[in-house]
């Protein structure tokens, strides 16, 4: 069987993303073969191109999206032939019509939930669900707390803003614009800040009376980890979960002891979806929240699989907000 897939021979800009046709055959043991209705594009999908982060080459790209099941390989028992499926994948891949894939990774779709949905979700919304559920201080969080989500009208960024709105927090979105701005704030951030205009700790300092906030998540990196420490209370956590302006450099621990025995984590999604269980216990918490209308997955941007060079300039030139999906 043949598809049509997205693939680099080497680590570049968006030019290395070529449209390739490539052989794809029988699902082996574990494994199962799913036709993609829609595909997810994510911001890490342009660190696998640019070589920030390194995978074996050729590389086809793609870590979410949404389908139907072909065919099922020898032991698979939670997916058969004809179910609607999503997932987010540790391998890449998911560039393309037709894959044949581990089946760990991948979870049934709800009747109620389209396609593009689910390939707009699955690795945007199981990250913010580790992030606001798992990703903790020490002393946890209630509702009323304060917690600081950077980036906050992107994709994982909107997704957040409603959910940490429906557990009852308030979280200061940063955005790089007035519209976006607006943007988090009609999905739920309680305050945003324009971080290109303002100085996101002085903001933050005046919106919880000068006590800081419990959590920041920080997906922004290397322009943002210095400001993020001095928003946090005493005992806060600072969570970098991306690297969106680049990696933050080698610290001083020191630091931390100095600013109230602060904590710090660099936590990734893949340690998390790392047993068929603990992914399924988390798909099926974002299922809820996506099923009762408490988290809407806002679809921004549409290109066709054809057009992915242009969906990564857009993605990395900052130009679009919420979720991006590939359409075939
Ligand atoms: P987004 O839609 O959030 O796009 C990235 C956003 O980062 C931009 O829109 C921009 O928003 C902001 N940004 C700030 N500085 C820069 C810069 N110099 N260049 C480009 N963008 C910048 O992407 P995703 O929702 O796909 O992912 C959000 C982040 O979460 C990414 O950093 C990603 O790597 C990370 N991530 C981490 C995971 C993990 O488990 N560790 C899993 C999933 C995602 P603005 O203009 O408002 O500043």
């Amino acid at each position: 069987m043949k598809s049509k897939a997205i693939r680099i021979d080497r680590n570049g800009g968006p030019e290395e993303l070529k449209l390739v046709e490539v052989d794809v055959g029988e699902p082996g043991p574990g494994e199962i073969r799913v036709r993609h209705h829609a595909v997810g594009l994510n911001f890490i999908d342009t660190y696998q191109r640019s070589g920030l982060y390194k995978l074996p080459m050729p590389l086809q790209l793609g870590m979410e999206a949404a389908g139907v099941v072909e065919a099922v390989g020898e032991g698979v028992s939670h997916l058969k032939q004809g179910d609607r499926v999503a997932y987010a994948s540790q391998p890449p891949g998911a560039y393309c019509e037709l894959r044949v894939m581990p089946a760990r990774c991948v979870c049934r779709l709800p009747d109620a939930i389209d396609f593009e949905t689910g390939a707009a979700m699955m690795l945007k919304g199981l990250t913010a669900q580790y992030l606001l559920k798992k990703t903790l201080p020490a002393e946890g969080l209630e509702p009323g707390d304060h917690i600081l989500f950077h980036a906050a009208a992107g994709g994982v960024g909107l997704i957040a803003c409603q959910w940490a709105k429906a557990l009852g927090l308030q979280l200061i979105g940063t955005a790089g614009s007035d519209a976006k701005c607006q943007l988090a704030l009609d999905h739920g951030a309680a305050h945003c800040i324009n971080y290109s205009t303002g100085n996101f700790v002085e903001k933050v300092k005046e919106i919880t009376g000068g006590k800081g906030v419990k959590v920041v998540y920080d997906s922004v990196g290397k322009d943002t980890w210095q400001g993020s420490l001095d928003c946090l209370r005493p005992l806060g956590l600072l969570a970098v979960f991306g690297n969106g302006s680049g990696p933050v450099p080698p610290i001083d621990l020191g630091l931390l002891a100095g600013k109230g025995s602060l904590y710090m984590t660099r936590p990734t999604l893949f340690t998390h979806l790392a047993t068929r269980e603990s992914t399924q216990a988390m798909a099926n918490d974002l299922f809820e929240v996506v099923g009762s209308g408490a988290v809407k997955i806002p679809i921004d941007q549409r290109y066709k699989l054809e057009d992915v060079q242009q969906a990564h300039r857009d993605l990395e030139a900052r130009k679009t907000t919420g979720c991006t999906i590939l359409t075939l």
